[in-house]
């Protein structure tokens, strides 16, 4: 849009908004995290679209799910190549690959250029935006090479190195496998079909299921400090949890002028003791003992939490305008499970020292396997993991005689 913008502006004006500086915008147009797009104030486009198919939708002012169902309307035959748009279930594979990896995280892009480095063709799907968890981190302090350096900006160096070599379809994730001749790899966009899979699917933040929380989440309720935390400034909030995360993004919070309390359920903390120091010397309250009952608010959001003192069982209720959760991940494995990939006691994927599954032809990395969870051995894990799908597309291990 700015380049249709910059080259055409007597057709196309764009106002590009930080959100973080302007609230009151992104209060009236319900603008989180995600980039959004609005166009001619009656159109909405959510998330990062690949730039054809942003076009596509911006010229129609249609999603491309609508326009493509109209298309096959006036034209049966019609082969849905347009714009990228994908193939439904049923049609011509969207596109044949040597490996698709699933998840653009660390682990995922490393894979990715590792592969097409070594001749195999190669696609991303990627369910949100590029980047992964990284782009959560304001900081990232202990990978090599980098003394200091944002999280989004490291991973806008290691993205635009995997996308010099191969497509990364964000907004795309994989939603089905299916397991043949070739593997089937099924999203809402299309079908494609791949000699092998490689999972980087990463971790999703835990919710505590408690009532008011489904109904409040992304209107008070956040599992993101750093990608929320800017609309709390000069707020108050309470961050849930007790680890190294809830103590980080406490002291990110605070940082940005935002009313903090920590709120965990038992006497002590399992976060490192350099980040409990850090706590103390900001003079972060703690509410020890605790846990949230019920997140309470309208459709206006968030107005406060009930409280549980779990060793009274003391009811109260503090009056906050958010409430950020840090109590830990579930590992992305609900779709590799109906293949029959094996997971390990605590549910992450189950992988050989070559990253190796126990299907044939499927492998995983990063997070999503589980150990020390860090961005330094999910890249390494990545590369592991396309070397091994190099070495079994050359050399299939499953056709030899045991
Ligand atoms: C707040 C915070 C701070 C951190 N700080 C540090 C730090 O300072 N140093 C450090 O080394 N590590 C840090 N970490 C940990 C680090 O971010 C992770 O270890 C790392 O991102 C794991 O990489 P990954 O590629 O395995 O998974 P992720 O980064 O989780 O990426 C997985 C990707 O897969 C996508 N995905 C999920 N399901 C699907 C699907 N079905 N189809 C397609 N895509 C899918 C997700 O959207 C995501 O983009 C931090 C983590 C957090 C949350």
């Amino acid at each position: 849009m700015l380049r249709t913008a910059i080259e055409r502006p007597d057709l196309i004006s764009a106002e590009c908004v930080e959100t973080g500086e302007n609230p009151e915008l992104a209060d009236k147009y319900d603008a989180q995290s995600v980039p959004l797009t609005v166009t001619n104030e009656t159109f909405r486009q959510k998330g990062l679209l690949p730039e054809e198919r942003f076009v596509l939708e911006m010229v129609y002012l249609k999603h491309a799910e609508q326009l493509l169902e109209e298309m096959q309307k006036n034209d049966p035959d019609m082969v849905p190549e347009v714009a990228g748009l994908a193939m439904a279930e049923g049609l011509t594979p969207a596109g044949e690959f040597d490996v698709v990896v699933a998840g653009a995280g660390p682990a995922g892009l490393t894979a990715a250029i590792y592969a097409e480095r070594s001749g195999l063709k190669t696609l991303v799907l990627e369910k949100g935006v590029v980047g992964g968890q990284v782009i959560l981190t304001p900081e990232v302090e202990n990978y090599p090479g980098f003394k200091t350096v944002g999280g989004v900006q490291l991973m806008e160096m290691i993205a635009s190195q995997a996308r010099d070599y191969c497509e990364i379809h964000e907004g795309e994730g994989l939603d089905e496998i299916k397991i043949g001749k070739k593997i089937e790899v099924i999203t809402a966009k299309g079908r494609y079909l791949a000699k092998s899979l490689v999972l980087a699917t990463g971790a999703s933040a835990k919710l505590l299921g408690v009532p008011g929380e489904a109904q409040l989440f992304g209107r008070g309720v956040s599992v993101c400090a750093s990608c929320d935390g800017w609309a709390y400034k000069g707020k108050q909030v309470i961050m849930v949890g007790g680890g190294n995360t809830a103590l980080t993004e406490a002291l990110h919070l605070k940082n940005m002028d935002v009313g903090v309390t920590l709120v965990h359920r038992r006497d002590e903390f399992r976060a490192e003791k350099h980040l409990q120091n850090g706590i103390k010397k900001a003079g972060i309250e703690v509410i020890w003992d605790c846990g949230v009952e019920e997140f309470l608010g309208d459709e206006t959001g968030l107005k406060g939490v009930r409280l549980k003192n779990l060793k009274t069982g003391e009811l109260s209720e503090l009056k906050v305008d958010g409430a950020f959760l840090a109590i830990g991940w579930n590992p992305n494995t609900e779709i590799p499970q109906q293949v029959g990939v094996t997971l390990d006691q605590w549910g992450y994927i189950k992988v050989d020292r070559n990253m190796r599954t126990n299907i044939p032809r499927i492998y995983a990395c990063g997070d999503v396997i589980g150990g020390v969870q860090q961005i330094a051995t999910a890249v390494g894990e990545g590369s592991t993991a396309a070397l091994a799908v190099f070495e079994d597309i050359s050399n299939p291990y499953w056709t030899k005689a045991e």
